[in-house]
């Protein structure tokens, strides 16, 4: 029996023991949120942003993200239909519904010509969600939100390591929001973050975030709103300093691992997460959308990867076609991409000889009926 190729797994070193540790033995009292200042200042300086807040996920960053925006009961906000439901429920959690546009066929991400179409006089955001790694046309968003006057939040949980034009992705909208799930590029086992460059934006979270409670308030003990829960542990943000220190190695990892795909996969029909000009893609997850025109049955490749026990993942579903949603298949993407595609195994050390084995049994599910 081969071994297990697993889809995700951390990259967990001797660095990251040390700083857990220390934070777990002398991390208390008036150290309590030392490794926590100290994680957000790697990360803005890594990001190139002015103000960062870590967070207990990123569901809890673009909750108090989107609550500082105003968003309330009635508003709607414009997201890709392709998409994971964490975008989603903080929109709903409000009180406001979702609006699922299309995406584009190459960057399974907004399509910016959908998204200007369905703006109506209750649009209050636009979520761009960088979807795998893959970069929104920040550029096209940003344009309409500003001709609209409405503001362009980026949902970066799976853009660690992306870039547009220079600029980091989460750096470029009001505010952007990332993931240290335990499956994302960098890890705190559970964490987020919120950032952004608005000053005034950063005190309304800073207080949401502290149960109300604002930072020039002398009285003890007195919220001045009702506000969120959503905060880092120390000894999570301890992991995170280490994880940060080791930002390159981790991204410049994920890109190895795609490349490898790449070479392995030449000459199939088949196409995987897009670099534009001008992007750099942080490869978060590779994935294949195989051609329309060529025979290939999803779940019959998924039953060979599991057979050899290799974890493969089906695409992201459109979160239209969930129960608690109404239904758009109008959104032909969202809804055809699915089919057709499928997620690899990705994590920062994954061998290439793993790449190969993965790789073959793509090759064989996608040659089987020419032979
Ligand atoms: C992982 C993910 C999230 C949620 O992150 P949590 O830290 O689990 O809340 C949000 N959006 C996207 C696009 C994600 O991939």
């Amino acid at each position: 029996m081969s071994e297990r190729i697993y889809y995700t797994k951390p990259s967990i070193t001797d660095l990251e023991v040390e700083y857990a540790t220390d934070a777990a033995k002398n991390g208390w009292g008036d150290h309590c949120y030392e490794y926590i200042s100290r994680f957000e200042n790697g990360f803005k300086k890594h990001l190139g942003v002015k103000y960062a807040i870590a967070t207990s996920s990123c569901t809890g960053a673009l909750h108090m993200g989107m609550a500082a925006l105003g968003i309330a009961p009635g508003d709607e906000v414009i997201m890709a239909d392709t998409n994971w439901i964490a975008t989603a429920s903080p929109i709903v959690q409000l009180g406001a519904t979702p609006v699922f546009v299309d995406v584009l066929p190459d960057s399974w991400c907004l399509d910016p010509v959908r998204v200007e179409a369905a703006i109506t006089p209750r649009t209050k955001a636009i979520v761009a969600v960088h979807l795998y790694g893959n970069v929104c046309d920040m550029d096209a968003l940003l344009k309409i939100g500003l001709k609209h006057g409405i503001p362009v939040i980026e949902d970066a949980a799976e853009a660690i390591g992306s870039q547009y034009h220079g600029k980091r992705a989460g750096s470029m909208g009001a505010f952007g929001a990332f993931s240290f799930h335990g499956t994302k590029t960098i890890t705190t086992g559970e964490g987020g973050m919120f950032v952004t460059n608005d000053p005034e934006l950063y005190e309304k979270v800073l207080t949401l975030s502290n149960h109300g409670r604002a930072r020039s308030q002398s009285k003890q003990f007195w919220p001045d709103m009702v506000g969120f829960k959503y905060k880092m542990s120390n000894i999570q943000a301890a992991i995170g300093c280490a994880q940060i220190e080791r930002v390159e190695d981790l991204i410049q990892g994920k890109r190895r691992v795609f490349e490898a795909y790449v070479a392995n996969l030449a000459g199939l029909p088949l196409t995987m997460n897009p670099e534009p000009e001008g992007v750099i893609n942080g490869f978060w997850m590779p994935s294949i959308v195989v051609d329309r025109s060529a025979s290939f049955d999803r779940e019959v490749l998924l039953r060979e990867l599991r057979e050899d026990g290799i974890d493969g993942r089906v695409f992201f579903w459109p979160l239209s076609s969930l129960s608690m949603f109404e239904s758009k298949p109008e959104n032909i993407n969202s809804y055809a991409i699915p089919e057709m595609a499928l997620n690899l195994p990705s994590y920062h050390d994954l061998s290439s000889e793993d790449v190969v084995r993965v790789s073959m049994h793509i090759r064989k599910s996608l040659t089987a009926v020419a032979c």
